[in-house]
């Protein structure tokens, strides 16, 4: 028997929808609620590192990723003029039978995993949330927002960064903190010759190119952002242009392509932790809501999945539910905290740098490189 015979998920997210899969994978009567009445997502990509596929491959859907995305090797590594300095490549040490990097839209990725939960029998409920929940002695009473209710063995919040549960649970001691900095991202037709994601170095700034299909990619630029100025009512793609100032070469050639304002995705970097446990009795934290990374390790959403995967895997087994919830952070929590960490770090690093200040210690390249080899480890 199962430890859980029927769990409520928050969130149609990258966590929710694969937590979701993965539960219904092990026979658990999952529903799903999802505040936004239809789901949408921007349209820039996600890059997938290897142990990304690792988790998707639990749960059967790394193919139709890979397939849906474009596989790249690693990063080339550029001066701001478009000069190649080096080359980065990736690992596939995590799952062999996968390319080291996908890189994926997001609404390609959306509709594989809503296609896979509802494909598994999950109940999708869109528009929804939960007004109340009580933990009684076998199970969790909820009551939803359109006036329905259920009991549940088990409540997952997927709910993203600015995560309602996280608050009920723990209060707002927790909050993503803006860390300094920006990231922009613009989807742009892929050169041909784009067979590596491409990185290139500014004294102020970096860019970035990411394969995301044949014909696609997007370009990434990371700024400081003093203050972190409301973005509000400017025109996004004369501001994104103009923070490509010192590039030229082949950035330089892409910028005048960036003229749509509204496809512009601008996000202030943000970076929480919630301590152990994610947890109080029957509900459990787990993504964004409880570790929100900046992106210098592309591991937001990878965390999301690892978790979600986990816990489905957990739930199948005829164990305590105390003991496995137990498990679950052992097995979470120091990896999550190395992620955030780490991409902190390096988002320090690189400020420094930019602001003209020399610190001997800094490395971000090598911390980007050990990092992401250590995530290969099995958890
Ligand atoms: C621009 C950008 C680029 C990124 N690129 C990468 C990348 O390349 N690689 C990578 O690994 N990560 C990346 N990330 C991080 C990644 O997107 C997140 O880590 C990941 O989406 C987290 O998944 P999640 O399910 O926890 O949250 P989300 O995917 O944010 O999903 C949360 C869901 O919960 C819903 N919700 C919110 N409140 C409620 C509520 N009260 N009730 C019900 N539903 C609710 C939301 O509407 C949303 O659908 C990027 C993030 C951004 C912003």
């Amino acid at each position: 028997m199962t430890a859980i015979q029927k769990a409520l998920v928050v969130g149609a997210g990258i966590g929710g929808l694969t937590a979701a899969v993965a539960l219904r994978r092990q026979g658990i009567a999952v529903d799903l609620v999802e505040i936004k009445p239809v789901l949408t997502v921007y349209g820039v990509g996600i890059i997938q590192p290897n142990n990304t596929l690792r988790a998707l491959d639990q749960i059967g859907l790394a193919r139709a990723c890979v397939e849906a995305g474009q596989a790249f090797p690693g990063w080339r590594i550029h001066d701001a003029a478009g000069n190649v300095l080096m080359n980065a490549p990736s690992t596939s040490e995590a799952a062999p039978a996968y390319p080291p990097n996908n890189g994926i839209t997001r609404p390609k990725l959306h509709a594989i995993l809503t296609d896979a939960a509802t494909a598994a029998g999950a109940a999708l409920r869109f528009g929804v949330t939960i007004d109340q929940f009580e933990e009684g002695a076998s199970g969790v009473d909820v009551r939803f927002t359109n006036g329905e209710s259920g009991r549940y063995d088990l409540i997952v919040a997927c709910d993203g960064l600015n995560s309602d549960v996280r608050r009920r649970l723990f209060g707002d001691a927790y909050e993503p903190q803006f860390t300094g900095q920006g990231v922009w991202r613009y989807n742009l037709p892929r050169p041909a010759d784009l067979e590596w994601a491409a990185l290139f170095v500014a004294p102020d700034s970096k860019a970035g190119l990411v394969p995301l299909s044949p014909t696609l990619m997007y370009m990434l630029l990371v700024t400081t952002e003093p203050g972190n100025p409301s973005m509000k009512g400017l025109q996004m793609a004369d501001e994104m242009r103009r923070r490509l100032g010192s590039y030229t070469g082949l950035i330089g050639q892409l910028k005048p392509l960036i003229v749509e304002s509204d496809a512009v995705v601008y996000r202030p970097m943000e970076s929480t932790l919630l301590p152990s446990p994610w947890m109080k009795g029957r509900v459990v934290v787990i993504g964004d809501a409880a570790h929100t990374t900046t992106p210098h390790l592309a591991q937001g959403a990878a965390m999301a999945i690892e978790d979600a995967v986990l816990i489905g895997e957990l739930m199948g087994r005829d164990a305590p539910l105390p003991a496995l919830l137990d498990e679950f952070m052992t097995r979470r929590f120091a990896r999550s905290k190395f992620v955030v960490d780490s991409s902190r770090q390096i988002g320090v690093w690189e400020m420094e740098e930019w602001a003209g200040i020399h610190n001997p210690a800094a490395n971000p390249g090598g911390l980007l490189h050990t990092a992401t080899l250590a995530l290969m480890a099995a958890y």
